[in-house]
């Protein structure tokens, strides 16, 4: 799967299941860390950017296309 950019308000399926057994977590904020909760807990975690982006399975859906520069 290529690497398609995160946005904030996707929603993503990973392939490592969170402890409580969700594997589909919500973007919230993006940058050199992604900040996700959880769909399941709703427990709000960080990740680095390279390895969220290797975790994502599939997007559920996606967050509006940011405005061009
Ligand atoms: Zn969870």
């Amino acid at each position: 799967m290529a690497i398609v950019e995160i946005r904030v308000g996707d929603v993503v399926r990973l392939r490592k299941p969170h402890p409580c057994g969700g594997t589909d977590w919500r973007v919230m904020r993006t940058g050199a860390d992604v900040a996700a909760r959880c769909l399941t807990c709703n427990h709000r975690v960080m990740i680095e950017r390279p390895v969220f982006e290797r975790r994502i399975k599939a997007f559920l859906a996606r967050g509006p296309e940011p405005p061009l520069a």
